[in-house]
């Protein structure tokens, strides 16, 4: 199996550093964050909105697990630092649903300035949602400047680039299927 990883991956193996997490790890730990999920919604039907694209594969194998009768629903948010070099956030494809009275499950690739999830929140919440839950695949606590944590995060990363997963350098390697940091080679020249 590990081969044949290799063999599918062999045009993007080379740029990698080195993985951080398998799809053996992922895969545990997404079991027992989706047992909490199920076990904390029980009989509800909370709306998941996964933050494209990052999120997509993360949402994709999360949901699966989840043994609810739930809504799956898509955003697609942009951060860009502006000259007052705040965070801003555009929301450039927004969810279908009315979220007056739901309970959200925001689900997110990588929490990092945490700009994008906070504007998200508040977001939500301003139109009428009755919960709003943050689950991270990754937090990366180190280079937080908003005031705010994932309710869940599968794991905890280090202040490195990070692809793979779901995860992008300039739109590649989203389907390795593995997190892994990218070579800083690739990214500086
Ligand atoms: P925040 O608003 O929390 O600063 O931004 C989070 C977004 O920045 C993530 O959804 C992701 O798109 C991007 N990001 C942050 N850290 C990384 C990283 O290590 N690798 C990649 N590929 N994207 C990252
Ligand atoms: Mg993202
Ligand atoms: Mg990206």
């Amino acid at each position: 199996r590990y081969l044949k990883l290799r063999r599918v991956n062999k045009q993007m193996n080379n740029d990698i550093e080195s993985v951080l997490y398998d799809q053996k790890q992922l895969d545990k730990r997404m079991d027992e964050v989706a047992a909490e999920l199920t076990n904390e919604y029980n009989g509800k039907d909370p709306i998941v909105v996964s933050v494209l694209t990052g999120a997509m594969i993360f949402t994709s194998d999360m949901v699966k697990r989840m043994d609810l009768k739930l809504t799956l629903d898509l955003i697609k948010a942009s951060s860009y630092v502006g000259a007052e070099s705040s965070g801003n956030v555009k929301i450039e494809q927004d969810v279908k649903s009315d979220l007056k009275g739901r309970d959200v499950i925001i689900m997110e690739d990588i929490m990092d300035t945490g700009h994008t999830l906070a504007y998200l929140k508040k977001l939500f919440l301003e139109r009428g949602a009755n919960s709003v839950k943050i689950v991270c695949m990754l937090d990366k606590p180190e280079t937080r400047v908003e005031d705010i944590k994932p309710d869940i995060a599968c794991f905890t990363a280090p202040n490195a680039f990070l692809v793979g997963y779901g995860l992008d350098y300039d739109g590649h390697y989203r389907n390795l299927p593995y997190i892994g940091v990218l070579k800083k080679e690739v990214y500086s020249n």
